[in-house]
């Protein structure tokens, strides 16, 4: 049977064993379409059953959660942390607080982990978790209750040399010091490689915080050079306006690009003059405000409520706030606009018929996997520091994280040259990022 057919008929069944998990069935789907020219070349793979290996988690944690609200409430949610594999390292992927988690979306996104993470060259294993807890509206004494009770579960599956979380939506470095102050309480252990983003003071590294989106901006300014276009002028939309999109936006204006609009899950704002990131940094991280805020400082903007933050005209688009939030009519609409490039920050923002508008119209496509990956790695960087107390300075981080996305790029890039399909990021980055893990599974052997 050629492999294609292989392909399908194991995405059929991963779509059977895992019903109602619509994320993760998209991530798989969106991985399996690149993987037939590389099960052609290592029939080996095939015949180790090593696809269908790596599209089960090797262990999957579902717990419960209760906690006493402000009023003396009790509250129950629900806890995840899916260890999706272990071939190059610890497990390694974010926590997120939202009320949307559910299995489905943990197992996307540590799916997708296991590949961006390979991606980074880096020694470092794919997981993801979360819990259905609502952090907007709680008081810090609400969140601090329901961190400490989440790490009373979890903190038995941790460890430097096992599961290292991370922030995701709705964990900041707030969240993660309570999670982390519980770990050390429960344990006696100051083991500070068992979490990673972590304040400077203890053991945090510099650069966390602005990773992700510098990577990302980073990394599509790679792709435009690759296309021979400098970003310097160009207006870019990003949307969200929460620690990827911040950073991202404040890298794209170091690196010469006009930034015109952002989004918060209430609307957009338009300002023509270039989003002033320290204001947005303001409304953001300290008064935890709502994007219309920022008119109060620049009344020239506009705020729309209705609509679509693609609907702004813009050469680069980086979609920087959920899974799923740019589909076909925005892609089209950006692609009748001029876009010429096109990077995710979030996971999966982009939907499968977005990412074929994209490729049919000659857009610069770059996969969250590779262009949000500056996060995970400056992530195994902290844990480089913490392993050898050792602590680096900005500017030597920031480098650091230059190159690896610089080599990331150059890796999909070549990747997707080699298999006969140039400029296609995303095949480049599904086939490198699973060789990787796939030499290291068969080095050992069904396990
Ligand atoms: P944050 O919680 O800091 O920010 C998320 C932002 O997206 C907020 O501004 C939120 O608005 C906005 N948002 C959420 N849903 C929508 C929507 N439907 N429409 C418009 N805006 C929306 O999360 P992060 O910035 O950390 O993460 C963003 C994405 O990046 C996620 O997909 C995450 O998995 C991914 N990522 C994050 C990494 C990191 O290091 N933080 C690493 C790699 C990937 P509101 O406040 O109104 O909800």
């Amino acid at each position: 049977m050629p492999p294609a057919a292989d392909l399908s008929s194991l995405e059929a069944e991963v779509v059977r064993r895992n019903p109602a998990e619509t994320e993760f069935h998209q991530a798989v789907r969106e991985v399996l379409e690149s993987l037939a020219p590389v099960v052609h070349k290592h029939p080996e793979y095939a015949d180790a059953k090593l696809i269908e290996t790596i599209c089960e988690p090797e262990r999957q944690i579902i717990f419960r959660v209760p906690w006493v609200d402000d009023s003396g409430e009790v509250q129950v949610n629900r806890g995840f942390r899916v260890e999706f594999n272990s071939a190059l390292g610890p497990y390694k992927g974010g926590i997120r607080f939202h009320p949307s988690v559910n299995l489905g979306i943990v197992k996307f996104l540590g799916f997708e982990q296991i590949f961006k993470n390979s991606l980074t060259g880096l020694p470092i294993g794919g997981g993801k978790g979360g819990a259905d807890f609502d952090p907007k509206g709680r008081s810090n004494g609400e969140v601090m209750r329901f961190c400490q009770s989440f790490m009373t579960e979890l903190y038995r599956h941790l460890g430097e040399y096992t599961d290292v979380p991370a922030g995701d939506v709705g964990v900041g470095s707030r969240e993660l010091g309570f999670m982390f102050g519980q770990y050390k309480r429960i344990t006696n252990r100051y083991e500070s490689g068992v979490i990673t983003g972590k304040g400077l003071v203890w053991g945090g590294a510099q650069v966390r915080t602005e990773a992700t989106g510098y990577g990302t901006a980073y990394f599509v300014n790679e792709m435009l050079a690759a296309t021979g276009t400098a970003l310097e002028g160009l207006d870019v939309v990003v949307s969200g306006s929460g620690n990827v999109a911040i950073y991202a936006m404040e890298k794209i204006r170091q690196l010469g690009g006009n930034v015109v609009a952002c989004s918060d899950s209430s609307g957009y704002v338009v300002d023509h003059k270039g989003i002033d990131v320290d204001l947005l940094k303001q409304i953001k991280e300290v008064e935890r405000g709502r994007i219309s805020d920022y008119l109060r400082e620049r009344p020239e903007a506009t705020f729309v409520s209705d609509g679509s933050v693609w609907d702004v005209p813009c050469e680069v688009a980086l979609p920087c706030a959920t899974q799923n939030e740019l589909d076909e009519s925005a892609a089209k609409k950006l692609v009748a606009n001029g876009v010429k490039a096109v990077a995710e920050g979030a996971n999966m923002p982009c939907t499968r018929e977005a990412v074929r508008t994209f490729r049919e119209n000659g857009v610069a496509f770059g996969p969250g996997k590779a262009a949000n990956a500056g996060g995970v790695a400056t992530s195994a960087l902290e844990m480089q520091q913490n392993a050898s107390r050792d602590s680096w300075t900005f500017e030597h981080t920031e480098e650091r994280l230059r190159q690896i996305m610089r080599d990331i790029h150059e890796t999909c890039h070549e990747t997707a040259e080699e298999y006969g399909r140039p400029g296609d990021y995303v095949l480049g980055a599904n086939i490198a990022g699973f060789t990787r893990v796939a030499e290291a599974m068969a080095a050992f052997g069904v396990v």
